[in-house]
C-alpha cells in the first residue's frame, strides 16, 4: 500500500477506529516514512484545534438592538440602486428606442 492509502487509516487509528492488527501495520508504516509521519502531527493538532471550546463572542445587546433597528428601518433597496436605478433605466429605454429607429424596426 503507498502513502495515499494510508492516509485514511492513519486518520482512523487517530480516532481510534483501527483493529489492533491495522494499528500496528499503520505504526510500522509511519516508524519508516517522515511524510506520513509529519502528516499524522497535522492531523492531530487539528483534531486538537477542533475538539477546543469555540470563542463565539455575543454582541452585547445594546449593539444587537441598534443593529436590528437600523436594518428595521432600511429598504431593500441599496442606495446605489435607488440613486441611479431610474436614470439609468430611462437612459437605457432612450437609448434603445433611438438604436430601433435607426435600425427601421
Ligand atoms: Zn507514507
Amino acid at each position: 500500500m503507498d502513502c495515499d492509502g494510508y492516509h485514511e487509516l492513519i486518520l482512523a487509528d487517530l480516532e481510534g477506529d483501527l483493529p489492533p492488527d491495522e494499528s500496528a501495520q499503520v505504526a510500522a508504516h509511519l516508524a519508516g516514512c517522515m511524510p506520513c509521519r509529519n502528516a499524522r502531527a497535522l492531523e492531530a493538532e487539528f483534531a486538537v484545534l477542533l475538539r477546543r471550546p469555540s470563542r463565539i463572542v455575543t454582541t452585547p445587546d445594546p449593539v444587537r438592538q441598534r443593529v436590528l433597528a437600523a436594518l428595521a428601518g432600511a429598504t431593500h433597496e441599496p442606495r446605489a440602486l435607488r440613486r441611479f436605478g431610474l436614470p439609468a433605466a430611462v437612459a437605457l429605454l432612450t437609448l434603445s428606442l433611438g438604436l430601433m429607429l435607426l435600425r427601421g424596426c
